[in-house]
């Protein structure tokens, strides 16, 4: 059967009103489309979860800085829906800015600290905007249970706070990151990058990696993040936004090995942002 593309809010609700009619558990994978193997992770661990799997494409505007990428974002829905179909997935919410943000809406949801900091301290509103977004999706499906990529670290960090925080009764559940061969995170944006571009971009990668082994091995953390940020710099990268080992769960200042330790990056290659993150793990203890 076709996959159902539903529109509006009503059609979104009366699709899981029959779905809980028939006793069914319902998943939600919340995307800006342009789909990769990222976001199709994503539907396999909700078909393996759930009896049913909604994915939502909606390229939110409120998580765009005037001077971002909205008007370019790549946008193709038709191909994403085939690869949806292809996936097994039952649904697909893509609605229009004006059914996400009716006439008067006014409403801002904000994470303190957490919001502000990382990728919010260089992208201000980012985080409010997916909050915002986040919310609303939760509210109108009410699914059992959400999914999202580990590759946006501080956004699932945001979102598990925000669940916790306004007692929505939603489980939210993390996906590692897809990566390609050559370790670079599967992402839309890296579409944007030239030939030149791609063959660089892998170094982020290597780069946080790097930072992961130095303070897994007991190795200092700021060192190891000043020496990442300036090969990425040699390796040809415009700017670095920031290198950071922070504690996993709060994004606070690290305390491994008492509590688990994530590094997060963020980078720029020519006009493209990179982001990735990668767990602090134990070195594996060598043979002699
Ligand atoms: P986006 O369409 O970029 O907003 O991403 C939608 C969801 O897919 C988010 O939960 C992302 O974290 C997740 N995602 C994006 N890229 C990847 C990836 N390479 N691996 C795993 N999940 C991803």
């Amino acid at each position: 059967m076709a996959l159902p593309i539903l529109r509006t809010t009503e059609e979104l609700r009366a699709q899981l009103r029959d779905w809980r009619c028939a006793g069914e558990s319902v998943g939600l994978v919340p995307t800006m489309g342009a789909l990769h193997e990222g976001h199709l992770s994503l539907v396999r661990l909700c078909r393996a979860a759930t009896t049913r799997t909604c994915v939502t494409l909606f390229v939110n505007p409120k998580q765009f800085a005037p001077s971002e990428d909205l008007a370019r974002y790549p946008r193709d829905e038709a191909a994403d829906a085939a690869l949806l179909e292809a996936e097994g997935a039952d649904a697909l919410y893509a609605p229009d800015v004006g059914d996400v943000y009716g006439p008067g809406f006014a409403t801002r949801v904000v994470v303190d600290a957490l919001g502000d900091d990382l990728e919010g301290a260089f992208r201000p509103g980012f985080f409010e905007g997916i909050a915002t977004v986040v919310t609303k999706l939760l509210m109108k499906a009410l699914p059992d249970a959400a999914f999202f990529g580990e590759k946006d670290y501080q956004q699932l960090v945001v979102i598990r706070r925000l669940v916790a925080d306004l007692d929505i009764p939603v489980a939210i559940e993390a996906a590692p990151t897809v990566r390609e061969a050559d370790g670079l995170a599967a992402a839309s944006r890296n579409a944007y990058l030239s030939p030149a571009e791609r063959k660089r971009a892998p170094r982020l990668f290597r780069a946080i990696t790097y930072v992961a082994r130095t303070v897994g091995a007991g190795g200092d953390a700021d060192r190891a993040c000043a020496d990442a940020r300036q090969t990425l710099l040699d390796a040809g990268f415009t700017n670095v936004d920031y290198v950071a080992v922070r504690d996993a769960e709060t994004l606070g200042p690290p305390a491994y090995p008492a509590r688990p330790a994530r590094v997060l990056a963020a980078a720029r290659l020519g006009t493209t942002r990179l982001i990735d993150n990668v767990a602090v793990a134990p070195e594996p203890a060598r043979d002699a």
